[in-house]
C-alpha cells in the first residue's frame, strides 16, 4: 500500500526544507520497504502568485485526498500588505486547519545534548529536557462571542473563553494516549481554575478522563506557574496538555528549550488528514542561501510517520540519526558553535541519510 503524501512547499525555506525531508521519506521507504507517493501543490505566496488566492481549490482537494500533508512555511515580505484575507496566513493556513478538523497541535521540545551549549539558557537548566506541548487548537478566545460596543462614550471588547465537555475531553484523551506511548507517561494540565470557569470545567473533564488511563499519572498546574516552571525547571514535564491561548503562548516559550527554531517539528492532528510543519516561519531573511536547517522539517516527517502511519520504528530511526548527526558536530548556521562542523542545507541532510 502506498502512502499518499500531498507536498507544499510554500514560500522563502519552505522550498528549501521540504525537498531535503523528501529525500529522507524516500531513504525510509528504501530501507524499510514502503512506498510514499507525492503530490505537490501549491500555497501562500507562491499560491497568490500563480492564481490569486493563497489556499486554491485545487490545494485543498489535494489534502483532502492525500494520508497526511507536508507543509514548508508560508509568507513573506511580498505579500505582507495584501487584504487579511488575502494574506498567507489568514487565507490559507487557519483555513486549512479549519477544513482539516485540526483540533489538536502538538510539538515536542527535545534538547539534544549536543546543542546544549547553543542555547541561550543554561545548560544545566536544559540538558534532559524532552516534552511534547498539546495545543487545543480550534475552540476557546480564538473562536468563542467576541465583539465591541460603545456604552456611554466608553468602547471595549471581549472574547469568550469557551469550551464545550466534548471539546476539552478529545483534547485530553489525546494527551493521554501521547503519555501512554511514552516512557514518563505523565499529563500535567495547564488551566486557570483558579479564576476562570472554562479552566474550572476544563480541569472536571481532566479528572473524568484520567480514569479510563489508570497508567497515566495526571498533574494540574496554573498557567502562570507553568511558564515560570517551563523556564526554572523544564525537565519535571512530559506530556503538556491546555487550551488554545494558554497553549499559543507556552508553546512559543517551549520552542526556546530547544537551541533553535530551526530544531522544532510540529503536527496538527485530528481530522482524517493531519497536517505537519516545522515551526518555524518561511525565514526571508536567509531564504535562497542554502543556509536554513533543514532538522525542522525532516523531524516533522518522522512525527507524519509515528502519527498518521504508526510507522514509529522508522520514526525513531529518523531521530536517532538526527541526534548523530549533531553528536558528531555538524551544524547548520543557526546552532554553529566554536569548533563545529558548519553545514548547508543540503550537505545537513547528506550526514542524516549517511546515519540512516
Ligand atoms: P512567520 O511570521 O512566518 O512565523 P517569523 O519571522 O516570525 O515568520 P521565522 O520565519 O521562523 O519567523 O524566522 C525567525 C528567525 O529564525 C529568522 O531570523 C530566521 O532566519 C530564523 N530561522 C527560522 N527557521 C530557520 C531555519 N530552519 N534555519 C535557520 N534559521 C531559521
Ligand atoms: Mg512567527
Amino acid at each position: 500500500m502506498a502512502y499518499r503524501i500531498a507536498v507544499l512547499p510554500g514560500d522563502g525555506i519552505g522550498t528549501e526544507v521540504v525537498p531535503q525531508a523528501i529525500r529522507v521519506l524516500d531513504k525510509i521507504a528504501e530501507k524499510y520497504g514502503h512506498q510514499f507517493e507525492y503530490k505537490q501543490g501549491l500555497i501562500g505566496g507562491a499560491a497568490i502568485d500563480a492564481t490569486g488566492h493563497p489556499l486554491p481549490e485545487e490545494t485543498l482537494g489535494l489534502c483532502y485526498n492525500s494520508d497526511a500533508v507536508l507543509l514548508g512555511a508560508i509568507g513573506g515580505p511580498k505579500w505582507d500588505n495584501l487584504p487579511t484575507h488575502l494574506r498567507p496566513e489568514v487565507g490559507a493556513l487557519l483555513p486549512l486547519r479549519k477544513e482539516l478538523g485540526l483540533y489538536a497541535n502538538i510539538r515536542p521540545c527535545r534538547m539534544y545534548s549536543a546543542l546544549a551549549d547553543a542555547s541561550t539558557l543554561k545548560k544545566e537548566v536544559l540538558e534532559g529536557t524532552d516534552m511534547v506541548v498539546i495545543r487545543e487548537l480550534t475552540g476557546g478566545m480564538y473562536f468563542g462571542p467576541k465583539g465591541r460596543e460603545t456604552v456611554d462614550g466608553v468602547e471595549r471588547a471581549w472574547d469568550t473563553m469557551l469550551y464545550s465537555t466534548p471539546e476539552i475531553e478529545r483534547i485530553v484523551r489525546l494527551a493521554f494516549e501521547a503519555a501512554r506511548k511514552r516512557t514518563r507517561k505523565e499529563v500535567c494540565s495547564v488551566d486557570k481554575a483558579n479564576v476562570l470557569e472554562a479552566s474550572r470545567l476544563w480541569r472536571e473533564t481532566a479528572i473524568r478522563v484520567a480514569a479510563d488511563y489508570p497508567d497515566v499519572t495526571l498533574t494540574h498546574m496554573y498557567v502562570d506557574n507553568a511558564a515560570m516552571q517551563l523556564v526554572r525547571n523544564p525537565r519535571q514535564f512530559d506530556v503538556v496538555v491546555t487550551e488554545n491561548t494558554f497553549g499559543d503562548i507556552l508553546t512559543d516559550q517551549a520552542s526556546m528549550l530547544s537551541a533553535s527554531l530551526g530544531m522544532l517539528p510540529s503536527a496538527s492532528i485530528g481530522g482524517n488528514v493531519a497536517l505537519y510543519e516545522p515551526a518555524h516561519g518561511s525565514a526571508p531573511d536567509i531564504a535562497g542561501q542554502k543556509k536554513a536547517n533543514p532538522l525542522a522539517t525532516i523531524l516533522s516527517a518522522a512525527m507524519m510517520l509515528e502519527y498518521s502511519f504508526n510507522l514509529v520504528t522508522e520514526a525513531r530511526a529518523i531521530e536517532d540519526a538526527v541526534e548523530k548527526v549533531l553528536s558528531k558536530g555538524f551544524r547548520t548556521g543557526d546552532i554553529m558553535e566554536a569548533g563545529k562542523i558548519l553545514v548547508n542545507t543540503e550537505e545537513m541532510t547528506d550526514r542524516v541519510l549517511e546515519e540512516l
